[in-house]
């Protein structure tokens, strides 16, 4: 439970039952990434404190609602924390990523022995683990399903040139999927060990520390500016940097969120004149989660390098101090 904020508290509670329709699951490997982090400093209007925490992970089924026939107990399972409704106005229109009923009955508690999976998501959003694919590589489905619809949203051109801002676990799981797909793609951030970790995943990857990075775009790009760019930091001062960094007719993706009462503002001339396009993914539709399952399945991606920790349950509290202190990249957490 994540009790208020920077404190963490085990509870001890009964194993859940299954709720109808769902399944329970033993978690064998939960994921922290940097929504958790943030909801650890400053809590999040969605998830009133005190609240289950942790929303990536992959377990084993066992036990099921009367009625299910998709899973068994003994099935390994992977599945994200959220399934849309399939009736509201967004879900007929095929943009269930904005369905009204998807973050109020978003699923919460990873970081626990067992969680109970409710009927909407072992229906839409859950599928079979296969056995070559491990616990950490399965926990990996909701963030990487977040950046195949970034990537889907962000449409780039075959050979684009693409600055991603921010080499966090976000900004380095777009640059692998974006840099399989064949574009020309620079990584751009400032921890030193972050700009290694990319730099030993074949990604070209720009230490901002010293080099201003308008400057070091330019001199990637002969001067113009990116094709499109990926905002992955989640801070103002970039998201209004970033439609200067783009060419003419170039694309921005804002893919990490602000505080919900932030205003911005940019160059009007940049997108009427300059034709700079905006897009600002959030979240992922069942597509997007199947295209991820596939990506996993495949064993597509070096996942598993973007782990930098692993603790048990019983060392939560310290795993997140040490996050909150900024040490390391995703962290595993194995009950
Ligand atoms: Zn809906």
């Amino acid at each position: 439970m994540l009790v208020e904020p920077r404190r963490i508290e085990l509870h001890e509670e009964s194993s859940p039952a299954p709720p109808p329709g769902g399944v329970v699951v033993r978690v064998r490997a939960a994921l922290t990434d940097g929504t958790d982090l943030k909801t650890y400093r400053r809590g999040h209007p969605k998830m009133p404190m005190p609240t289950r925490f942790g929303h990536e992970f992959c377990g084993d089924v066992i036990a099921v609602a009367d009625g299910v026939e998709s899973f068994v107990p003994g099935d390994a399972v992977m599945c994200v924390h959220t399934a849309p409704c399939a009736q509201c106005y967004w879900c007929r229109h095929k943009q269930e990523e904005l369905c009204d009923d998807l973050i109020p009955a978003m699923l919460l508690g990873a970081y626990a022995d067992c969680i109970a999976v409710p009927k909407r998501i072992v229906e839409r959003n859950a599928f079979h683990k296969p056995p070559d694919v491990t616990y950490t590589e399965g926990a990996f489905l909701e963030p990487l399903a977040c950046v195949v619809h970034s990537v889907v949203m962000l449409a780039p051109e075959p050979d684009a040139a693409i600055a991603i801002l921010g080499n966090g676990g976000f900004g380095i799981l777009h640059g692998l999927l974006l840099q399989r797909a064949g574009h020309n793609v620079t990584i751009f951030g400032r921890r030193p060990e972050r700009v290694e970790l990319a730099h030993s995943l074949g990604l070209r990857s720009i230490d901002t520390s010293n080099a201003p990075m308008h400057e070091a775009i330019l001199q990637q790009t002969g001067g113009r500016g990116a094709d499109a760019l990926i905002e992955c930091t989640g801070t103002a001062e970039l998201w209004e940097a970033a439609p200067s960094l783009v060419r003419r007719g170039g694309t921005v993706s804002f893919f990490a969120g602000l505080p919900a009462e932030t205003r911005v503002s940019f160059l009007a001339a940049r997108l009427h004149y300059d034709e700079v396009r905006l897009v600002a993914p959030f979240h992922f539709r069942p597509s997007d989660v199947r295209a991820a399952f596939d990506l996993i399945a495949e064993r597509a991606l070096p996942l598993t390098r973007l782990v930098s920790h692993a603790y048990s349950l019983d060392q939560i509290a310290t795993a997140f101090r040490e996050l909150d202190a900024g040490t390391g990249l995703k962290f595993l957490i194995e009950p």
